[in-house]
């Protein structure tokens, strides 16, 4: 069967880069966004090579570079002394090892590229304001024909971590929260300490908490995002952080003073459960949040558009919705899981405490930058399933 017009739920990274990734096969989507217009939402985000090489590809090149920094390298240090541990070379490096550059740059510039390209496609229709099948007991083939008006040959449920359309396809498969969340907030580089280098990527490891610091260069902004123990529901968030940060040293724990914008978002995972239900198909968070110790689900939800663009493009002419649909799952499952388990690795490593933390920091110490940047070549480089 031929895919001509596809529904697509949700219109954040998945959402979007599936749309433009469906356009450049000529078909047509319907973005159907709940929220009324396009707001700048949280505020910095990492795009690692293997999330670059597919926004390329996409002929986003010559927007991103322009919006964004790629920094020199990741440099791990010690939250309780902020001594440096080990450091990972990027910038030009990343660009010659993983053939693809890694860059950080504001989610509002992100989308504000994903979106210029989606409407300057030609092929891609928004409906605004519509909580789409929320609470509803139609299926989704109902609830699209109610929104839209128009016949799909398939719809993408690209509906974020609480998707509507989920509970669909695995009505049991509710997001388990991670009694971890995540504080972001921004610093001016004015209110900069000498010490942090605005050029890099940071991550300072400590016990049960981590802290990742980036330069939001268009922004002239540094994005802070601390991990600690929280479940969300927590009505201050500036106590709560300078509680888990307590033992951490107080130069880092200044930084929190400084800050703006203080937000806070619960962590949660989407594991298991199955991702395809009677020409519905669930990708990005909708399918399999994960916790950001990886740096991977914008990165994940990116290389799920472009494989669900390739199998379309491959079987669906000649084959059946279910059978693209099987095809896309195969090459996406494996991948996943693996980043997930990675992101698990990290968790352990970056807030290991005792013994542990010991030994991290002698066999991170002990590899010389290269060895590190050899673990990630199936993660940042080319890929058969991204
Ligand atoms: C603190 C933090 C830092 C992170 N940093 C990184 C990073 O550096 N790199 C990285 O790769 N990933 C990172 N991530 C993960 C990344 O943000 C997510 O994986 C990514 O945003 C998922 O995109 P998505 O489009 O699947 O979902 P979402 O971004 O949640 O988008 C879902 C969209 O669907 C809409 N929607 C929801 N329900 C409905 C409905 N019923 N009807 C219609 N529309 C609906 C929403 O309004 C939204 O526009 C981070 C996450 C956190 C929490």
């Amino acid at each position: 069967m031929t895919i001509r017009h596809v529904a697509i739920v949700g219109g954040g990274i998945a959402g979007l880069t599936t749309a433009l990734a469906l356009a450049r096969l000529d078909i047509r989507t319907t973005v159907i966004e709940k929220t009324s217009r396009f707001e700048a939402v949280g505020a910095g985000i990492q795009l690692s090579p293997n999330a670059s090489r597919c926004l390329f590809k996409l002929g986003l090149q010559q927007a991103l570079v322009a919006a964004w920094h790629e920094p020199p390298r990741i440099r791990l240090s010690s939250g309780r002394n902020r001594r440096q541990i080990a450091e990972m070379p990027l910038g030009d490096f990343a660009r010659r090892r993983w053939g693809a550059p890694y860059g950080v740059l504001h989610r509002a510039d992100l989308q504000r590229i994903l979106l210029g390209a989606a409407e300057a496609s030609g092929l891609v229709h928004f409906v605004m304001n519509s909580r789409w099948h929320e609470g509803e007991e139609r299926s989704p083939r109902e609830a699209v024909a109610a929104a839209i008006d128009e016949s799909v040959d398939l719809i993408v449920g690209a509906d974020g971590v609480h998707s509507a359309t989920r509970r669909f396809i695995a009505p049991a498969n509710n997001p388990r929260s991670t009694g971890r969340i995540a504080m972001r907030m921004t610093l001016k580089d004015a209110a900069l300490p000498r010490w942090l280098d605005p050029e890099e990527l940071t991550v300072f490891f400590g016990p049960s908490a981590h802290l990742v610091a980036y330069p939001m260069k268009r922004q002239g902004e540094i994005n802070l995002v601390a991990i600690c123990a929280g479940s969300g529901r927590e009505p201050a968030a500036l106590p709560l952080l300078r509680a888990a940060f307590s033992r951490w040293d107080g130069e880092i724990r200044s930084l929190f003073s400084s800050g703006t914008d203080l937000g806070a978002w619960p962590i949660y995972d989407v594991t298991d459960g199955p991702w395809r239900n009677d020409g519905v198909v669930l990708i990005g968070d909708a399918a399999h949040a994960m916790p950001p110790y990886a740096a991977q689900g914008a990165a994940m939800a990116i290389e799920d558009a472009l494989a669900l663009a390739e199998c379309i493009a491959e079987v669906s002419a000649t084959r059946s919705i279910e059978a693209t649909l099987r095809l896309y799952e195969a090459r996406r499952r494996p991948r996943i899981d693996k980043v997930r388990r990675r992101g698990a690795v990290n968790r352990l490593a970056y807030h290991a405490r005792g013994p542990l933390r010991l030994g991290r920091d002698v066999v991170l110490a002990l590899r010389p930058p290269e060895h590190l940047a050899a673990d990630f070549d199936w993660l940042y480089g080319e890929h058969p399933s991204a």
